[in-house]
């Protein structure tokens, strides 16, 4: 069990507000200049927390995500995964290597881990298998699970449910599918992440998913450098940029943003089982 589940700042004064950024990557490949930046204007933005997802081509982002969640051990916490890109170079001594960087403390999710049928840069069923053993992986090291689903709603879902990822529960990250989905994924223990998809006027379905799921279900992210929100769309994304999808999350619940910050904050202390940000 957890001793301080909601170490999150908070207080009557709006800059104690912090925001999570649930999924940002930040390998050097995308911010070359080092992360020092990008993290203090995220601060400076009211951004308390970041999960910094570790996939790539090889291993070699999540060792480096799990570097930078030691060197800000208050703020940042890292996830260890093979993308649905990348699941042919998943064989079983990247499984291995994998199951030893999911086991350190810093890392608090397996992942991004899923399906991806629309740029399918993987084969498809190289890609369930990988999602399936990688499901497995999550289950021994016993944390949750970041799952990525493109263009794959039914596969994502029925291996999720044959893998009995319910044990260990997580969260689809980067929602972008429609009510339905919602349900069946809040109903086998995972939550719903919004990137600045949502902010996106074309993006109906999802803003009915995140005007009507359950407040204490949803969490909010960047996905940097992809998918900025309106007013950046088109521009490189950052983790600061949080602030905008939290807005119109709020906006379209029709609740005050102080109150979205306060309880998606909190729901992300409780998915990833640890606090963000100086303890109160
Ligand atoms: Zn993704
Ligand atoms: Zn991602």
């Amino acid at each position: 069990m957890l001793s301080n589940p909601f170490p999150f700042r908070k207080g009557p004064a709006a800059e104690d507000l912090v925001l999570i950024d649930t999924h940002c990557h930040l390998d050097a490949e995308y911010f070359p200049e080092g992360p020092e930046a990008v993290l203090a204007r995220a601060r400076a933005a009211g951004v308390g927390g970041f999960v910094v997802v570790g996939v790539g081509r090889s291993l070699e982002p999540a060792r480096a995500a799990i570097a930078l969640a030691k060197r800000f051990p208050e703020e940042i916490a890292a996830t260890a995964g093979v993308h649905p890109h990348d699941a042919s170079m998943c064989d079983e001594a990247c499984v291995a290597e994998l199951h030893a960087l999911a086991s350190d403390p810093s890392v608090v999710a397996v992942g991004e881990i899923g399906l991806d049928y629309h740029y399918d840069h993987s084969p498809r069923d190289v890609q369930r298998g990988v999602f399936a053993r990688l499901i497995g992986l999550a289950r021994e090291v016993k944390k949750p699970i970041v799952v990525h689903t493109r263009s794959a709603p039914d596969d994502t879902l029925s291996i999720l449910e044959a893998e009995g990822a319910r044990e260990v529960g997580g969260l689809i990250h980067c929602f972008s599918e429609d009510m339905a989905f919602a349900k069946r994924a809040l109903d086998i223990g995972f939550d719903l992440s919004f990137s600045g998809i949502v902010t996106f006027k074309n993006a109906r379905a999802v803003q009915e998913v995140a005007a009507q799921a359950p407040l204490e279900r949803i969490l909010v992210e960047t996905d940097s450098p992809y998918l900025s929100p309106i007013p950046y769309r088109g521009k490189p994304c950052e983790p600061a940029y949080v602030v905008h999808t939290a807005r119109k999350v709020a906006e379209l619940r029709g609740i005050s943003f102080e109150t979205l910050a306060v309880e998606t904050t909190r729901n992300a202390s409780v998915r990833f089982r640890r606090g963000f940000g100086a303890p109160a």
